[in-house]
């Protein structure tokens, strides 16, 4: 009887941790996206509302957000992953 338990349990613990495997596995691909996303908005600082004319966030002297708008939705993006991947890796603890 207690046999067939933990038997189960056991087969349910194999399927808990493949699908953890799998979620990880399409994390890891999301975040790599997410850091070439990154990347590639670092080289496209916009400026918006920069009046010095600078060619850079370093020389402006305006005080004008230079962080592209796409960093922003990057970053919520970065905290939805983590409270997916904290979920996954307590939900493999568990
Ligand atoms: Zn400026």
């Amino acid at each position: 009887m207690s046999y067939r338990i933990e038997a189960a349990t056991k087969e349910e613990w194999a399927e808990r941790a493949l699908s953890g495997e799998k979620k990880l596995a399409d994390l890891k691909d999301s975040i790599k996206e997410l850091f070439s996303l990154l990347d590639a908005t670092e080289e496209t600082d916009e400026g918006q509302g920069c009046e010095c004319g600078a060619y850079g966030e370093h020389e402006c002297g305006c005080g004008a957000d230079w962080t592209p708008r796409e960093v922003y939705e990057l970053r919520d993006e970065v905290t939805v992953l983590r409270k997916a991947l904290n979920d996954i890796i307590n939900g493999v603890q568990h």
